[in-house]
């Protein structure tokens, strides 16, 4: 199948920063040393999630239904905690 010409609005959505917990009771979602990409990036015509510090992109093109609401992201660039 031919890829789909999507005319793509952007989209943008800054992710909230939460402190850290003395006690963690969340999956929380970390890259390894220096990669910079995003955690998940989709190919429907969705958001981009920006970290709510340094507004780098935490997730590319995803729909927010399809993401899992309770995770917490390390942001690998400013290492701040995101939640959707
Ligand atoms: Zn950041």
């Amino acid at each position: 199948m031919p890829p789909r010409i999507v005319k793509k609005v952007p989209r943008e959505r800054k992710m909230t920063i939460v402190e850290y917990p003395e006690k963690i009771t969340f999956p929380v979602l970390q890259k390894p040393d220096k990669d910079l990409s995003p955690f998940f990036e989709g190919t429907e015509n969705g958001m981009d999630f920006v970290c709510g510090s340094c507004n780098h992109v935490l997730i590319k093109n995803v729909r927010i239904v399809s993401l899992p609401i309770l995770a917490v992201y390390l942001c690998p660039q400013c290492e701040q905690l995101n939640t959707l």
